[in-house]
């Protein structure tokens, strides 16, 4: 890899866009959503060592896709209650952060610390749902 490519893969570091989303057009912006979503996954970042990569870069130095790769981690959701993950359902509406719903009926409210992260983690679940739907295999 040129060191081109390394610092195109650190700026290409998907950064959580927490403002608004388009609806998708026409849909119900009432509407109640329950959509099951299977696995879900959560990306954690090292926000320090990307830095420190980040200046590496900066100053000319070669950063590897491995380096980059190692300060992120991705994780699945799992019910609090019983810690199954597969099957999980999105339960809400457009513009609000989501409950999540286990196959066992758990219900509970995924990154309440972060309510601005779910719902534009629910506008994502929504739009991909309401596009399926349209779809002639739906
Ligand atoms: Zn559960």
């Amino acid at each position: 890899m040129t060191f081109d490519d390394a610092t195109a893969r650190l700026w290409a570091l998907p950064i959580p866009v927490l403002g608004p989303l388009p609806p998708p057009f026409g849909l119900d912006l009432s509407a109640e959503w329950q959509i099951t979503a299977g696995k879900v996954t959560e990306e954690s970042v090292n926000w320090d060592e990307i830095e420190i990569l980040n200046a590496r870069s900066e100053a000319g130095l070669f950063v590897s896709g491995e380096e980059i790769a190692r300060h992120r981690t991705v994780t699945h959701l799992l019910c609090p209650a019983c810690g199954e993950g597969r099957d999980l359902c999105f339960l809400g509406h457009w513009g609000s952060p989501p409950d999540l719903l286990c196959t066992c009926g758990h219900r509970w409210t995924p990154w309440s610390d972060s309510p601005q992260y779910g719902t534009w983690r629910m506008m994502h679940v929504i739009t991909e749902a309401f596009h399926q739907r349209q779809s002639p295999r739906a």
